[in-house]
């Protein structure tokens, strides 16, 4: 699933291609065809990216509201828009762009009231300017749950995932099984830190890297990484391998019902 970082990057694609234009909307699948017709012929104001969920809203107070889940995915164009292939749910044109969505998990519209209920129900977003990591530590303080669970949970931290949360802990050098409340108030502090950091520098480049300078390949010699994902990690996806940082060999476990990955030595319990 696209972390937070990718629908922030959509969100602002969007605005690019969209922002104070009138839009046609369509669903040539069918399944939105009610929705498109309510939004067909409305401006496009604004975008924006609330942790994995990204919001169009349109005059006059209409919010385009989509989660694509697993297997959702927005492809876009200039100029008229290929026959539709595919299951498309929704097709938004202008005289100039179009944008294609597949697949998503959410595709529905809200009114003011319900967008403010989404807020309501998901934590502090890291990219987001208006967070505030107080509220999650709340939680996460008073919690017993595994910390790395506790930050796979959105309504403790909104937009992260497996990839930033596994990887901000190795940094952070706490186990993923490390009970909410035992974390401080300092480990906290900079952990956020750390992933409004990874996070910001994840949107900027579309991937997710992780390693400091001194454990990337050229430094130390090695292969890059090859992986679907793509970017240079610590410990996602390299179970059985040797940590960059110790040597030791990095671990999997089930946590949350997800696989998590950590190297013992240098996360101890
Ligand atoms: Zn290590």
């Amino acid at each position: 699933m696209p972390e937070g970082h990718t629908i922030h990057r959509l969100a602002a694609r969007h605005a690019e291609l969209f922002a104070g234009d009138k839009l046609l909307a369509t669903s040539p699948q069918g399944r939105f065809a009610e929705g498109a017709a309510r939004l067909s012929g409305a401006v496009l104001d604004c975008t924006e990216a609330y942790g994995k969920h990204l919001l169009h809203h349109y005059s006059p107070g209409l919010t385009l509201h989509v989660h694509l889940g697993l297997y959702g995915k927005f492809t876009d164009g200039s100029g008229e828009p290929p026959p539709p292939v595919g299951q498309v749910r929704l097709r938004l044109t202008s005289d100039r762009h179009w944008l294609d969505l597949r697949g998503p998990t959410a595709c529905e519209l809200l009114d003011p009231p319900e967008v403010q209920a989404l807020r309501d129900r998901l934590g502090p977003d890291p990219l987001r300017d208006d967070a505030d990591p107080a509220r999650a530590y709340a939680r996460i303080s008073r919690s017993p749950t595994p910390l790395g669970a506790l930050l796979l949970d959105q309504s403790v931290v909104a937009g992260t995932g497996l990839i930033f949360v596994t990887e901000a802990l190795f940094r952070a050098g706490l186990p993923p099984t490390l009970p909410g409340r035992k974390l401080t108030p300092t480990a906290w502090r900079n952990l956020w830190a750390d992933l409004v950091d990874l996070m910001g520098v994840a949107v900027t480049v579309g991937r997710i890297d992780t390693v400091r300078p001194a454990h990337l390949p050229e430094a130390m010699g090695r292969a890059p990484r090859v992986d679907r994902h793509g970017g240079e990690v610590y410990v996602y996806r390299r179970p059985d391998a040797p940590c960059h940082v110790c040597g030791t060999t990095i671990l999997r476990g089930d946590l949350a019902g997800r696989n998590f990955y950590w190297c013992p030595s240098c996360q101890p319990v």
